[in-house]
C-alpha cells in the first residue's frame, strides 16, 4: 500500500459528496480525489421530481458547480472518468490505460436503471431519469411535447407523474400492479395516493405492461399487454434500479443484491468501502437519503481512523405526491404482525402493529401527513 496515496472516492451524488463533507468537519488536510463519470455537477436527487412542481429545470436544480465543490471541500474532482476495474492488490483503480493509487478507496458511484426489453422503432422516445444529466436531456426533449407516459407506478413514477400533471402534461402511467407503489404502501394507503392522483388528471392502466413502442408522427404509439394503444410524445421508464455490482465483483468483492459491507461500510477487499446506492449494508439495499447519510457520517469517522459502525434510526420516507401528502416508514422485512387502518376518503393512518402491540411501521396519507414525527417516535430503530 501507497501510504501517501490520497483517499479515492468513486462517485460524486449525493453519497459521494456527503462523505467528503462529514469528513473534512474532522480532517481538512489528508488529499481526496473524487472520480466520477459524469459532470460533477451537485444537487439533490429527489428534487428531479418536483423540477415542474418548483418551476426548475436541471439548470435550476443544479447546485453548486465541480469547481465550487472542489474548492469547499478541498478535494480533486476528476469529471467524465469512468471506472474500469479495481486493483485490490495493488490498491489501484483502473480507469481504462490509467491507474490511479489509493489509500482508502470508497465506492459510492450508485444504481443502473433496470431497462425493459422492448420492441418496436420508437424506443429512443424511452427515457430513465436518474441523475440531472438524464434530466437535462428529458427536459429539452420535452420541449413542445404535452403527453408523456410513465411506465411503472413506484415511488418515482407517482412522483414524475404529480410532477408532470402540476407542469401542465397529460400524464399516463402503465404499470402491472393492481395498485400503486405495492411494495411500499398498504393497499388503503396505495389506493388513497392512486385515487388522488386520478382526480388530478393521470390516467392509470394498472394490471398491464407496455410490450411496444413505435414511432407515431413526432411522438410515439405504445402497444400495452392488454391490448389496448397509447399515444405519447414521450415515455418515462421508472421500473427501478439496481445497485452497481458488476466492476466490485470483477475486482473479487463479495456482492449480493449490491455490494456486500458490514455495518463499518468495510467490503471484502482491505481498505475498500461502499455506500449509497451501490452497496448493501449488513443486508440490506436501501436506495433512500436517510441511510445513505448515516453511512456518510460514521464511515466519515472511521476513515479518520476512528473505526465507526453506521446505526440507522427510524427512516421514513417522504412520497412527494403534493396532491396526496403521503409519508411511509415501512415494517422490518419479515415482521410479523398486521396493518390497522384507520381511513376517510383518501386519508388514511396505517399503523403495521407487532403482536405485542408495538408500532413497527405506518403509512399516513391526506390529513394524517402530518402525523409522521409523532409516529416516526414511536417505531423502534432499525438498528437498536
Ligand atoms: P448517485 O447519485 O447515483 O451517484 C453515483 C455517482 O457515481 C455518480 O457521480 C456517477 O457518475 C458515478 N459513477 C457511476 N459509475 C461510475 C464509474 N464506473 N466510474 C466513475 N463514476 C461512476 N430518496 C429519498 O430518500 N427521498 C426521496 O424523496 C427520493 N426521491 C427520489 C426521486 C428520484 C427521481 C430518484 C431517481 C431518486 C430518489 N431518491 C429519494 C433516491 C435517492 O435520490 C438516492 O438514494 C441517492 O441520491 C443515491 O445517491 P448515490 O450518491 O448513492 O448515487
Amino acid at each position: 500500500m501507497t501510504n501517501q496515496a490520497p483517499i479515492v472516492i468513486v462517485g460524486t451524488g449525493l453519497s459521494g459528496y456527503s462523505l467528503v463533507r462529514e469528513f473534512r468537519k474532522l480532517d481538512k488536510d489528508t488529499p481526496i480525489v473524487m472520480v466520477t463519470a459524469d459532470d460533477g455537477v451537485s444537487y439533490s436527487k429527489p428534487m428531479l421530481s418536483t423540477g415542474f412542481t418548483k418551476d426548475k429545470d436541471a439548470q435550476g436544480l443544479a447546485q453548486a458547480d465541480t469547481e465550487a465543490m472542489a474548492e469547499q471541500l478541498g478535494v480533486e474532482v476528476r469529471t467524465y472518468t469512468t471506472v474500469t476495474g479495481i486493483d485490490t492488490g495493488k490498491h489501484e483503480l483502473i480507469l481504462g490505460d490509467e491507474r490511479l493509487g489509493y489509500s482508502n478507496l470508497v465506492l459510492a458511484w450508485g444504481a443502473d436503471v433496470i431497462r425493459l426489453g422492448l420492441a418496436g422503432n420508437g424506443l429512443d422516445r424511452v427515457y430513465s431519469i436518474n441523475d440531472l444529466l438524464d434530466y437535462r436531456a428529458f427536459r429539452k426533449a420535452l420541449e413542445g411535447g404535452k403527453r408523456v407516459a410513465i411506465m411503472g407506478a413506484g415511488l418515482i413514477g407517482c412522483e414524475f407523474a404529480n410532477d408532470l400533471r402540476n407542469g401542465g402534461y397529460e400524464v399516463d402511467v402503465i404499470a402491472p400492479d393492481a395498485t400503486v407503489m405495492p411494495s411500499l404502501l398498504p393497499e388503503p394507503a396505495a389506493e388513497a395516493v392512486r385515487h388522488e392522483l386520478t382526480e388530478l388528471g393521470v390516467r392509470f392502466h394498472l394490471g398491464t405492461v407496455v410490450e411496444q413502442v413505435d414511432e407515431d408522427g413526432d411522438g410515439v404509439r405504445l402497444t400495452l399487454g392488454n391490448g389496448e394503444t397509447l399515444q405519447a410524445d414521450l415515455v418515462i421508464s421508472a421500473v427501478g434500479l439496481r445497485p452497481r455490482t458488476e466492476l466490485a465483483k470483477a475486482a473479487g468483492l463479495d456482492t449480493g443484491r449490491g455490494i456486500q459491507v458490514n455495518r463499518a461500510l468495510e467490503t471484502s477487499a482491505e481498505d475498500v468501502y461502499a455506500l449509497g446506492d451501490c452497496a448493501e449494508v449488513d443486508g440490506q439495499v436501501l436506495l433512500y437519503v436517510l441511510p445513505l447519510m448515516a453511512c456518510a457520517r460514521a464511515l466519515a469517522k472511521t476513515l479518520t481512523g476512528e473505526r465507526t459502525e453506521v446505526r440507522y434510526g427510524t427512516m421514513p420516507i417522504m412520497v412527494k405526491t403534493p396532491c396526496c401528502p403521503t409519508a411511509v416508514c415501512p415494517p422490518p422485512v419479515g415482521a410479523e404482525g398486521n396493518w390497522q387502518i384507520e381511513q376517510e376518503a383518501s386519508d388514511v393512518k396505517a399503523l403495521f402493529k407487532s403482536p405485542a402491540g408495538e408500532t413497527l411501521g405506518f403509512a399516513v396519507t391526506g390529513r394524517f401527513a402530518v402525523e409522521k414525527q409523532a409516529l416516526a417516535r414511536e417505531v423502534p430503530p432499525l438498528h437498536q
